[in-house]
C-alpha cells in the first residue's frame, strides 16, 4: 500500500554533482524541484578532483562559486613518462582542483539557496508512471531525472540500459599533505597505468591511479614512477586509498517520455580525460532547457554534442594506454613540438574546434610520430 507524500514538478534521483547541478538548473528554469539521495552529505567519491575550465564556466552559469580557499587552480596539463615530458597551458582560464566533499558542500548550499527541496538518507526504491517511491512512499512528479550514478537504477527501471560501447578500468586515489609543486595537473604514464596529481589546496594534492590491472594499487604504480615517488617522498597521507570503477560507455537513449538521465547514469568517459564533472554540469543546463520546452529530444541532441570531444579524447588516451609503442612515440612527438599539445588541449577544453587543428596539425603530428 503506497502513501502519497507530495507532488513536485521535477524529481531528481541522486544528489551527487550531476544531481545537484540538474536540480539547480531546473530551479533556474522556474520548476519546483525535489531531490533525494540515499547517502548523507558531504558525499565523498573516488575522483581525481580536477574540474576543467569549461566545467568551471558551466558551474558559474549555475551560480556556483567555489571559495578561493576551498580549492586550488591549475593552469594546464603536463604529460610525462620515463623518457619524455610535455606541458601546455589552457588557452582560456584555469581549471580547479577541489576535494569532492568541498564541492558537495558548496553545491548543496547553492541548491538550498535556489529553493531545491532535498531529502538525504532517502533511497528511491522504484519508479511509477506518475512518480517515484522513496523509502516505500510516493512522490508524484512531471519530470523524473536519474542522476543516480554508474549503477543507475532509474536507467534500468526506465528501459534505457542499452549501451553501445564499454571499457572498464580501475581507479584509486589518496591525498598527501604536501605543497603543490606544479601549476599543472600532472599525468605520469607508467606500465601499470596513469597516475595523475591534482593540487587541491595550498598544502595538499590528490594522487589518482587509473589502471586496467585489477590487482595493481597506487604503491605498485608509484614504485615504477621514480620522478613522482621522489616528489611524494615522506609526505604524510591525509586519506586512505579509495577505489572505484571507471568506464567508457554510451547509451543508445538518455531520455524517454518524461524521464531523463544525467551524469554517470547517462554514460561516461574514462576518468583519465578529467571530463566527467564538466560534462555533467553542461548537461544540467541542456536538460533544464529541454524540460522548459517540453522537448527531451533536444536534450538527447545536446547530450551527444557535449560528449563528442571527451569521447574522442578518451579514445586517444586509451590507445596510448594500450600501446606502449604508440605512447612513447606520441609523447616524444609532442615534446618535440609542444604547440601541438597546446592545440590538443585547446580542443579538449572546447576552446578550439577540431577543424582548426585540421590538416596542418594532423600532418605535423603524423610527421613527428614517424620521426620522433
Ligand atoms: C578514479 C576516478 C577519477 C576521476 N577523476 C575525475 C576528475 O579528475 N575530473 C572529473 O571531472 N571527473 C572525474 N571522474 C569522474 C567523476 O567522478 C564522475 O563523473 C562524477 O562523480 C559523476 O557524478 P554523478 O553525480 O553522475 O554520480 P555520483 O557522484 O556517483 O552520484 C550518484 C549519487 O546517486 C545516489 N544514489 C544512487 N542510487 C540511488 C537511489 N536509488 N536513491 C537515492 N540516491 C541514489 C548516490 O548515493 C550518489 O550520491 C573520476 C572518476 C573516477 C572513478
Amino acid at each position: 500500500m503506497y502513501h502519497t507524500l507530495c507532488e513536485t514538478e521535477v524529481f531528481v534521483v541522486g544528489g551527487g554533482p550531476a544531481g545537484l547541478a540538474a536540480a539547480i538548473a531546473a530551479r533556474q528554469a522556474g520548476f519546483a524541484v525535489t531531490l533525494a539521495d540515499a547517502a548523507h552529505p558531504p558525499i565523498d567519491k573516488t575522483c581525481g578532483e580536477g574540474i576543467m575550465p569549461d566545467g568551471l564556466a558551466a558551474l558559474h552559469t549555475l551560480g556556483v562559486t567555489i571559495p578561493v580557499d576551498a580549492g586550488f587552480p591549475f593552469a594546464g596539463i603536463r604529460f610525462a613518462d620515463e623518457t619524455a615530458s610535455v606541458s601546455a597551458r589552457f588557452p582560456q582560464g584555469c581549471g580547479l582542483g577541489v576535494r569532492r566533499t568541498h564541492l558537495h558542500t558548496v553545491m548543496l548550499k547553492r541548491a538550498s539557496e535556489a529553493g531545491v527541496t532535498m531529502h538525504w538518507g532517502a533511497r528511491v526504491t522504484g519508479v511509477r508512471h506518475d512518480g517515484v517511491s522513496v523509502n516505500g512512499r510516493n512522490i508524484r512528479c512531471q519530470w523524473l531525472v536519474g542522476a543516480d550514478g554508474q549503477k543507475s537504477r532509474v536507467r534500468y527501471w526506465s528501459g534505457l540500459q542499452n549501451a553501445k560501447h564499454r571499457t572498464r578500468r580501475f581507479g584509486f586515489r589518496r591525498h598527501y599533505r604536501v605543497e603543490p609543486w606544479s601549476e599543472f595537473v600532472e599525468v605520469y604514464w607508467t606500465r601499470h597505468g596513469q597516475i595523475y596529481v591534482t593540487p587541491v589546496a595550498s598544502d595538499s594534492v590528490c594522487v589518482a591511479l587509473i589502471t586496467k590491472e585489477p590487482h595493481v594499487r597506487l604503491d605498485d604504480a608509484l614504485a615504477v614512477c621514480p620522478e613522482l615517488s621522489a616528489r611524494l617522498n615522506n609526505a604524510p597521507l591525509i586519506t586512505r586509498e579509495q577505489g572505484a570503477i571507471t568506464s567508457t560507455y554510451r547509451l543508445r537513449c538518455v531520455a524517454a517520455g518524461t524521464r531523463a538521465l544525467i551524469g554517470e547514469a547517462s554514460g561516461s568517459v574514462d576518468a583519465i580525460t578529467g571530463d566527467g564533472l564538466s560534462m555533467a554540469f553542461q548537461q544540467a543546463r541542456a536538460l533544464a532547457h529541454a524540460m522548459k520546452r517540453a522537448d527531451l529530444a533536444g536534450y538527447s541532441v545536446a547530450h551527444r554534442r557535449i560528449a563528442r570531444l571527451p569521447r574522442m579524447m578518451a579514445e586517444v588516451m586509451l590507445l596510448m594506454d594500450n600501446s606502449h609503442w604508440f605512447r612513447r612515440r606520441a609523447l616524444r612527438a609532442l615534446e618535440a613540438e609542444p604547440s601541438l599539445f597546446a592545440r590538443m588541449l585547446a580542443i579538449h577544453t572546447g576552446a578550439m574546434s577540431p577543424i582548426r587543428f585540421g590538416v596542418h596539425g594532423t600532418l605535423s603530428l603524423g610527421w613527428q610520430l614517424i620521426t620522433a
